[in-house]
């Protein structure tokens, strides 16, 4: 069955290989058994339920929350020419009968369907004499009082799901990981053997930067400048914000659109729409928008302002690089904007405050992170980052040379908060430094403190970033009224027990050559823009024609890959990302056609070799999955080797392959095949505890030369896999 899965994987959407957990989600689906499956937003979830649907005789019932969301799944269903369908309260009663009666005469595979409509007496009409083989639910958060977005009718699909297809497996989706929630969901829908299914929330194509804000519309345009066709978000903490920078992108001539509740519902929908379909570049939102987005090609998130929490923060930016290609998430942060939201949380009271303090402080502690910013955020997650740098995130980039001693400054700085006795703001402080003979300055005497005027040689602007660098450091903080006050760090400098490094200018949002540079194919790095350019130019235009957003013909990913390999024919298409057979029929040729006249005109050479090595290293792939799925469904290995006309050692070897992407092997298998008798196999494997399971030629020595090669490499792939199953415990 999952080889079926593997085959539809490519043949209808094709993708080479799957996700981490899919094929295992999809397998535990097509054993009929009850799933709950956690994963991150972009990390492919659609494709869990997608896949058994086509596999399945009966209907897949899926429940969704957020109509658009459906339309846009239905929608790029059908371009894969999968009779797929949706029903609620926005269809017309046209497209409702003929929705319906697809279902009715077995014609739709999925049923995409809120669920209040799922709750009506005439869906259950249509359902209860139809074979519902799988029931999706989708945003499954929505089931618990503890979620975010809590749905009452959600509280009954599992009483649904007992009166109308009691039969059919019954799988739950959602990007929220909390225990808690995670409990709800299983024990609202009774999930019997039921299994979780938890990714990892790491997602390493997005780039992480935060910038220190301090000029913010400025700062956003520098960001801007050169992405002239690149499709993103930007958050505002409020309305106001957000028409305010709409207006100043628009009229330096970006291609942008506000979003927030102020708005119509009709103005919403316009501008959602036609960001979804590349009329518009950016659009400029509150918190308000995002649900409901799946487009897979947003190539940039940016925060205004900073967000409340990291899991807000965390399904904000997820909106960005669905499709895997790297995508930049930069959030501008001050002092100030904390202070912000800590006055809304002052105005909550009891456990409800205490958890919202909580999270800001969390979120904080992650943004003034000097250590790689993917180990606090995973870390929060409930997941370990392994590694001790990303890559890809401003801190691990950030360079050892613009590191500056600033100990001389700091001391001046503190020694002036010091003698102002610790309450007063940064604006004084700096103005004291500076010598400044401002009223307030005067009035209070404090041009006659010894500080006064010691820091002329630096501008207010230093200062004001020595601050911050000083508070990101904890060796200052702010107090309740913004006041600077001296921390343990900041007085073992005034000391003189410690010296301050840092880096004082963090205001940059545009990405520096290193940063940019982190990208994760050579595809990516190397595809030929202009061509990608007059591909997406023909995509849009034929999208424009059949009225549905670009992405459902192709992924950037696609035309991408496109704009590296120039491939000359049809048929050449089919490695390429995203390029299965529906898709190659349908569009194959036209985009063909663009390829071969631009490589005509710039006398540019195919590279059909490299793209053919690719189609070979897939099926190499495919190879040693297939031997040792058969392996561990019951072959032996000489008779795999004899199915495939190939040396014993071989299929060894592949096995090994195969162990080594994590995959179980039966170990009893591998002892049926050697003829060792018990007492030379422990012999045999006391030598590769002490010596390591490579060292094939000592065990050779050690057994007096009596006992083959092939024998001995029977016994080291038993030791690996015993070793990756208990490692696994
Ligand atoms: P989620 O619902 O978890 O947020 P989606 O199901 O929308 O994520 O998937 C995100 C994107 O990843 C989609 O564009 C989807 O087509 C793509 N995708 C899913 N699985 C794979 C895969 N195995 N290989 C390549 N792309 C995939
Ligand atoms: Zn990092």
């Amino acid at each position: 069955m999952i080889k079926e899965a593997k085959a539809t994987l490519k043949e209808t959407f094709g993708y080479d290989t799957f996700r981490p957990l899919q094929e295992d989600i999809i397998s535990q689906v097509l054993k009929r058994k009850d799933a709950l499956v956690i994963m991150p937003t972009g990390g492919g979830k659609s494709l869990c339920y997608q896949i058994p649907a086509l596999i399945f005789d009966g209907l897949t019932v899926v429940v969704s929350p957020l109509i658009s969301l459906m339309k846009d799944q239905v929608e790029q269903l059908r371009e894969f020419d999968i009779n797929a369908v949706h029903l609620n309260s926005s269809l017309s009663p046209e497209a409702y009968g003929y929705n319906r009666r697809q279902v009715l005469n077995g014609k739709a595979k999925l049923l995409y369907i809120a669920p209040e409509t799922l709750l009506m007496d005439k869906t259950r009409e249509l359902l209860e004499n139809i074979k519902v083989d799988l029931f999706a639910v989708d945003e499954a958060h929505c089931i618990s009082e503890w979620g975010h977005d809590f749905r009452p009718d959600y509280r009954e699909l599992a009483r649904v799901r007992k009166e109308i297809f009691p039969d059919a497996t019954c799988m739950a989706l959602t990007a929220t990981a909390t225990p808690r929630v995670r409990e709800d969901i299983k024990k609202t829908l009774e999930f019997g053997e039921s299994e979780e299914f938890i990714a990892s929330f790491d997602r390493p194509n997005l780039f992480l930067k935060i910038a220190d804000k301090e000029d913010a519309t400025n700062q956003v345009l520098d960001f801007l400048y050169t992405r002239k066709n690149q499709s993103g978000i930007i958050y505002c903490i409020s309305r106001r914000q957000v028409d305010e920078l709409y207006q100043a992108l628009d009229d330096e001539g970006y291609s942008v659109k506000p979003y927030h509740a102020g708005l119509s519902d009709r103005d919403r929908a316009i501008n959602q729409r036609q960001f979804i379909r590349d009329d518009v570049q950016i659009i400029v939102a509150t918190i308000a928008f995002g649900m409901g987005i799946n487009k897979p090609n947003v190539r940039f998130v940016m925060h205004y302002d900073m967000p409340q929490n990291i899991e807000q923060y965390y399904q904000q930016i997820g909106r960005a690089g669905r499709d895997g290609l790297r995508s930049d998430c930069v959030m501008l942060f001050s002092y100030n904007d904390r202070h912000k939201i800590k006055y809304f949380i002052n105005k909550k009271e009891g456990q409800e405050k205490e958890v919202a303090e909580k999270h800001l402080d969390d979120l904080v502690k992650f943004i003034e992170t000097k250590k790689c910013r993917r180990i606090p955020l995973m870390k929060y997650f409930g997941e370990k980052y392994t590694k001790d740098e990303c890559g890809m995130c401003d801190n691990c980039l950030s360079k050892e040379e613009d590191v500056e001693d600033f100990t001389l400054q700091a001391q001046k700085l503190l020694k002036c908060i010091s003698e102002l006795g610790e309450s007063f703001g940064k604006t004084q402080v700096i103005n004291v430094l500076r010598g400044s003979k401002a009223q307030k300055v005067l009035e209070l005497e404090h041009d006659k403190l010894s500080s006064h005027g010691s820091g002329k040689e630096w501008s207010k602007n230093q200062w004001e970033q020595l601050s911050r660098m000083l508070i990101r450091q904890d060796y200052l903080s702010k107090g309740e009224h913004a006041e600077l006050v001296i921390e343990e760090k900041g007085h073992s400098v005034l000391k003189g027990d410690e010296n301050v490094y840092g880096t004082l200018d963090r205001t940059a949002t545009a990405m520096s050559t290193e940063e940019a540079s982190r990208v994760a194919s050579e595809v990516e790095a190397k595809y030929d823009e202009d061509l990608f350019e007059i591909l997406r130019k023909e995509r849009k235009q034929m999208a424009d024609e059949k009225g549905i957003p670009p992405y459902t013909i192709f992924p950037d990913t696609t035309l991408m890959e496109m704009a590296y390999y120039y491939p000359k024919d049809k048929e050449h298409l089919l490695p390429l990302y995203g390029v299965g057979e529906v898709k190659l029929k349908k569009y194959g040729s036209a985009f063909i056609g663009v390829i071969k006249k631009y490589t005509a005109e710039h006398d540019i050479e195919s590279k059909e070799e490299t793209l053919q090595e690719k189609a070979e290293e897939l099926e190499n792939v495919e190879l040693h999955h297939q031997i040792g799925k058969a392996f561990n469904a019951g072959q032996s290995i000489e008779h795999l080797a004899e199915e495939h006309g190939v040396k014993e050692v071989t299929i060894l070897n592949h096995l090994k392959d195969y162990l080594k992407e994590g995959n179980d092997i039966r170990l009893d298998g591998i002892t049926d095949a050697t003829s060792l008798s018990l007492r030379q196999q422990d012999e045999i494997i006391k030598i590769f505890d002490e010596k390591g399971s490579h060292m094939l030629k000592v065990v050779y020595d050690r057994m007096k030369k009596k006992i083959g090669y092939d024998q001995i490499r029977i016994m080291q792939l038993y030791y690996m896999a015993n070793e990756a199953a208990e490692k696994k415990e």
